[in-house]
């Protein structure tokens, strides 16, 4: 399956060091959100959004 995209990978393996943007709390680094310095995925700025009050979802 992903045998042919193997050399790929690796190049994009080595982009993404430990340096990388990733969220702290699930660790991914999809949808990540850097503004006000959150780090965090949508998914979980959503959750904690919600618990500090915000309200971006109408
Ligand atoms: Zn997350």
């Amino acid at each position: 399956m992903m045998s042919k995209s193997s050399k790929e990978s690796d190049k994009k393996r080595k982009k993404m060091g430990k340096g990388s943007r990733r969220c702290i709390r699930c660790g991914t680094h999809q949808g990540i959100i850097r503004s006000y310095g959150l780090n965090m995925c949508r998914r979980c700025f959503r959750e904690t959004a919600e618990k500090l009050g915000f309200r971006k979802y109408s």
